[in-house]
């Protein structure tokens, strides 16, 4: 698409907190190749040419912010829509940030072919924020319009780099909350174990609806939002397993 000089930017937040450790300058990067029915952020799927900023531009207004990510332990999240989209902006934009001492993080979707410039940018990002939408194929079409074949392959480069991971799960009623789906999960994860610094547990959540219906689009997933009680159980059965979990409000 270009050289990496200039990124499609949808928008940016500059006090962060739930994407990655600490206070965080979050980048959401435009376009996702997936279609997730429960998207919040659907307003980043089309690029728009006109919101452009130089690796420059950015930097210049993350320094203004550096103290926040020194004190917090924070650092600079980029997310989307999909930001390995844009790997060569990203890493360009990583490598001024690792010079100046600054935590990197990527929050991805993983449904990317890796080629050079992703195996480069793994060398500048120190955490992946690692969104898993269902394991089993066919539901992870229905669900995001694409299979998951690409994205467990991700998965395992990211253990093959020995790269630091947090792994996100929404969690729908009837479609990633069952007791036989949460063990799969537990199983299927144990492998990626040494390189899984936290587990996040997002609880699905409806607040992305009015964007739909503001794009003329029908926003189709008719599921409840989780029981608290339910999630708590969730919660227990990753702390019980070893890990580290984040449940999210
Ligand atoms: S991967 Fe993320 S941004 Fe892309 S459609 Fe799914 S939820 Fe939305």
């Amino acid at each position: 698409m270009n050289n990496g000089e200039k990124g499609y930017i949808h928008s940016v937040i500059t006090g962060g907190t739930v994407d990655g450790p600490g206070i965080r300058y979050v980048i959401f990067m435009q376009m996702c190749p997936l279609r997730c029915k429960f998207c919040h952020n659907p307003d980043t799927w089309q690029l728009q040419e006109d919101r452009q900023k130089s690796v420059e531009e950015i930097l210049f207004d993350i320094k203004k912010y550096k103290n926040f990510f020194t004190l917090s332990n924070g650092g600079v999240t980029v997310s989307g829509g999909e930001p390995l989209l844009q790997a060569k902006f990203v890493l360009n934009l990583f490598k001024h940030l690792k010079k100046e001492n600054i935590h990197t993080a990527i929050d991805t979707c993983g449904y990317i072919n890796i080629d050079e410039t992703i195996l480069e940018l793994f060398q500048y990002t120190d955490l992946f924020l690692f969104d898993i939408k269902h394991l089993n194929n066919e539901k992870h079409i229905e669900l995001t319009g694409k299979d998951n074949k690409r994205i467990k392959n991700f998965l395992d480069e990211l253990k093959r780099n020995n790269k630091n991971v947090w792994i996100r799960q929404v969690l729908i009623p009837n479609l990633t909350m069952d007791t036989e789906y949460i063990n799969e999960l537990i199983k299927y994860l144990d492998k990626y174990r040494p390189i899984i610094k936290k587990i996040e547990l997002l609880p699905y959540h409806k607040m992305g609806k009015e964007k739909w219906k503001k794009l003329g689009m029908e926003y189709k997933l008719s599921a409840d939002t989780p029981q608290k009680k339910d999630l708590s159980e969730i919660k227990r059965k990753f702390e019980n397993n070893g890990y580290d979990v984040l449940l999210s409000s």
